[in-house]
Parts: structure tokens; C-alpha cells; sequence
């Protein structure tokens, strides 16, 4: 589902992707560590469009995003097509941006009304069921000011489910949760998982990647440093993951 081979990007003269080799398969869950700085957002955001690569090949759900390889030039999208593709992959923050005003359900329904085009009572009846999905059923009509952190992310989940995507990319989800919230939205993520849904996920919860990742990525400075089944790579000698790994746990 997601294929990256050699991707690159720069901003002015600071190279943040330096030839990123990365596959994920349908239906797997990749799990992305690495410090601060190492690219980690920038290759996320590029998976969706969000950025384009200067250089390699990134192929994304079956589409080129970005620069291509075989010819030389950049695909041309229209916006249609951007919005198209956008709402094929589904991307949950660190920070959740709800509509602050909206209610949970209004929430999820938004984007239903907006970009799918549902009516407003389809819109509604699925995103209420988007929510149930995520437990969340007797909340629908809270703003995010009544809910808790890790309520707040799991509306963001359902927000990103209800446009119905091939793959999810989530970006350090639970990083700004207080630690009694964490679990909740990582058990969201897990029943995700194992009803078969295409994850990318950054966070330095290493034990969500031991139990539900396929795999485990180590960036840094741009790189995959390492890639490997999460067992192995928490068992890894090089010393630059080593001494990583040992701090975030
Ligand atoms: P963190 O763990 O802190 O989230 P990260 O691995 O996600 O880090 P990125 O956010 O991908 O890192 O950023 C990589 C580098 O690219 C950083 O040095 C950052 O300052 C730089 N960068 C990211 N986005 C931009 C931008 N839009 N313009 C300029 N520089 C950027
Ligand atoms: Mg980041």
C-alpha cells in the first residue's frame, strides 16, 4: 500500500529526508521511532501529499505522490484530485484539532457533509456510528471542552474512520495525552489494528508496537536507520538505537 524508495525533500538547504526506504503492506501496522528532527512527521506528511518530495518515488494507496522516478516530473494533480486522494488516508495529530464549537458527532460529520457530500442526516447516522466504533457513543453531543484528552483524540479517530480510508498515519497520537489517558486512545488503535486496518503509526510507545506492529522503523537524520519485526529491533546492538530505545522506555 505504501511504497518509498530513495524519497527525498529538503527546506532550503536543510535535506530532512535523505532517501527514505519504507514499505507497508495492506493491512499491516508499521510503527515509526526515531529523536526529534529525524524526519518522522515530514514522511508522514508527504505519504498523504501534505508535502511534496523533491526526489525518489513514493506510491501511496496506488497513486504517485509527489516526484516520479520513471519520467522525471511531478504528476499534476487537480484539486479534486488532491481532495480525492486526501480522504483516502486518514491522519490523527498529536494535537487533535477539533472545531471547538462543533460537538463530537458535528465533528465527525463534517467532513462527511463537506468533502463527501452526504446529506446532513447520512452524515449524522455515520458518524454516530463512527463514534460508537470508538466507544464514544453517549458523548456525541459534548464540544471538545467537555470531553478529556483522550476522548478528544478518539473523536479525532473517528473523525479520520468516518471518510472511510485505505490507510491511517498517525502522528505521536497520545504524545501530549496525560499518561492515565494514553491507554484508552492505544486500545482504540489496537481494536483498529486488528480488524485489519493499514497503520503507520509514530510514537515512542514501544510496547504498542511490540504487541500490534508488524514492524519497527528507527529513524534518524533522515534515514531508516533500521527496520526490522519490533522483537528484533528492541533486541537491536547498534548502539545509536540502543541508547534511544533505553530512554523512551
Ligand atoms: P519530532 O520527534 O520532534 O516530531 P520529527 O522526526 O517529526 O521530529 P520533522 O517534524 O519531520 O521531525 O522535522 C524534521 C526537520 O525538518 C526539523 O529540523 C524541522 O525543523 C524541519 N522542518 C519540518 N517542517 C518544516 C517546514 N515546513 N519548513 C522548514 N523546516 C521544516
Ligand atoms: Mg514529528
Amino acid at each position: 500500500l505504501v511504497q518509498a524508495k530513495g524519497v527525498r525533500k529538503s527546506f532550503g538547504t536543510h535535506e530532512v529526508l535523505k532517501g527514505i526506504d519504507f514499505q507497508v503492506h495492506k493491512g499491516e501496522v508499521s510503527v515509526i521511532v526515531g529523536p526529534s528532527g529525524s524526519g518522522k512527521s515530514t514522511f508522514l506528511r508527504a505519504m498523504n501529499g501534505l508535502e511534496l518530495i523533491d526526489a525518489g518515488s513514493l506510491i501511496v494507496d496506488g497513486e504517485q505522490v509527489g516526484y516520479s522516478l520513471s519520467d522525471g516530473r511531478y504528476r499534476e494533480w487537480g484539486d479534486g484530485d488532491w481532495a480525492k486522494f486526501r480522504s483516502r488516508i486518514g491522519m490523527v495529530f498529536q494535537r487533535f484539532n477539533l472545531y471547538a464549537h462543533f460537538d463530537a458527532l458535528e465533528n465527525v460529520a463534517a467532513s462527511l457533509i463537506h468533502v463527501k457530500k452526504l446529506s446532513k442526516a447520512k452524515a449524522r447516522e455515520r458518524a454516530r456510528e463512527q463514534l460508537d466504533r470508538v466507544g464514544l457513543a453517549d458523548h456525541s453531543h459534548k464540544r471538545p471542552h467537555q470531553l478529556s484528552g483522550g476522548q478528544q483524540q478518539r473523536v479525532a479517530i473517528a473523525r479520520a474512520l468516518a471518510m472511510d480510508p485505505d490507510l491511517m498515519l498517525f502522528d505521536e497520537p497520545t504524545s501530549a495525552l496525560d499518561p492515565e489517558l494514553v491507554d484508552e486512545v492505544l486500545e482504540t488503535m489496537k481494536a483498529l489494528a486488528e480488524g485489519g486496518m493499514t497503520m503507520v503509526v509514530v510514537t515512542h510507545e514501544v510496547g504498542f508496537a511490540r504487541e500490534v506492529g508488524d514492524s519497527l522503523a528507527f529513524f534518524d537524520e533522515g534515514i531508516v536507520m533500521e527496520k526490522d519485526e519490533p522483537e528484533l529491533l528492541l533486541k537491536t546492538e547498534n548502539p545509536r538505537v540502543r541508547s534511544f530505545l533505553d530512554r523512551v522506555r
